[in-house]
């Protein structure tokens, strides 16, 4: 008698705690039709046990990605092994509004789901529980400092003062396409610009002026750039370009538009007009490169050319240079 009294209570008790507890948990038989539906489940869906009990889980919560579950379900019934679905693979199977206060940012609850085979006392499965989790913190944490690593990451590749790539960052980008060049035999072509006579610049109008005239024509390069080129910061006032799928006639082409679009503008600095105007080397990809290093220097060699040819020009490299 006090065995049947203590099971009693026991049941009592487990069903108080199954309504109460912070985690949402249901009961589905083989139709999906609701068994159980816990207190977490009514005060997130505003849906009462006793309203949904016995009812079609799919016809009562429209908004579950149905086809999926179903699947997912499917298996746990035929397998009888348990089944966990996380947050970064769907963030919710539930669409509950997140109150939370310390993750306001998230507007809905990110759940880790376990769906857990039923056996009856025969074994057979003849019943599914649904566990929901609510982790929208862990989600909402994790998120954040995914989304701050990449910000790191691109304070670590940008140079300050341009906004363009730095030069390791640029280096690596010109390796990579000069790999892919390897491989695939694309065009791509290297562009070295330095700034004419900057020392001038710096010595007459000051270095704050100066630096204004290197962010000038950063903007102005970066007005030219397609998606897929890569330009960066490689010195103080030089820059470097790889232009993708560009052979040496488009890339003079490209540098000679960039050049008069630099000389024909004005930079306005404590209410004076500074002009400059800029060199450039440019070296497209030949087969027979062996190194990335050769492919730079060979801009870098147009480059020196340009300046001892008058400044203000470009020169494509060859042999000759
Ligand atoms: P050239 O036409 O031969 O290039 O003459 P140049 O005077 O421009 O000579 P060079 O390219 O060697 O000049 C580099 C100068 O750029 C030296 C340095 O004072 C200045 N410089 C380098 N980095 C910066 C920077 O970040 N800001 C400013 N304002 N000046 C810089
Ligand atoms: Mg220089
Ligand atoms: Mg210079």
């Amino acid at each position: 008698m006090s065995n049947d009294l203590d099971a009693m209570n026991e049941l009592h008790w487990l069903i108080d705690m199954v309504q109460t507890i912070e985690v949402g948990l249901i009961v589905l038989d083989r139709n999906y039709n609701i068994q159980l539906w816990n207190g977490f489940m009514e005060n997130h869906s505003g849906i009462s046990p006793n309203s949904i009990k016995g009812k079609n889980l799919f016809t009562e919560l429209p908004d579950i990605p149905a086809d999926w579950l179903k699947q997912k379900m499917e298996s746990v019934f035929l397998l009888k092994n348990r089944t966990f679905i996380s947050w970064e693979q769907r963030p919710y199977v539930f669409k509950f509004k997140n109150y939370r206060p310390i993750t306001g940012r998230a507007d809905f609850m990110y759940q880790n789901i376990t769906l857990l085979p039923l056996a009856s006392l025969t074994g057979s499965i003849t019943h599914i529980s649904i566990i929901v989790y609510d982790v929208s913190d862990i989600a909402v944490n994790k998120l954040q400092l995914k989304a701050m690593n990449q910000q790191l990451e691109e304070l670590s590749q940008t140079d300050g003062l341009t906004q363009l790539h730095n030069r390791r960052h640029w280096q690596e980008c010109m390796e990579r396409e000069f790999e892919r060049f390897a491989r695939y035999q694309d065009q791509a072509s290297l562009i070295m610009i330095d700034i004419d006579n900057f020392k001038q610049i710096n010595d007459k109008y000051g270095h704050p002026a100066g630096d204004k005239v290197i962010q000038h024509i950063a903007h102005l390069l970066k007005q030219s750039l397609r998606e897929t080129d890569c330009a960066g910061r490689y010195g103080g006032e030089e820059f470097a370009i790889v232009l993708a799928k560009t052979g040496d006639t488009d890339a003079l082409y490209f540098t000679e538009r960039l050049r008069k679009k630099i000389e024909a503008s004005e930079i306005i600095c404590d209410n004076r007009i500074i002009k400059v105007t800029v060199s450039l080397g440019i070296n497209e990809i030949k087969p027979n490169s062996d190194n990335s290093s050769v492919w730079l220097s060979g801009a870098d060699k147009a480059l020196y050319q340009a300046k001892q040819n008058g400044r203000n020009q470009s020169v494509v490299f060859t042999t000759q240079n």
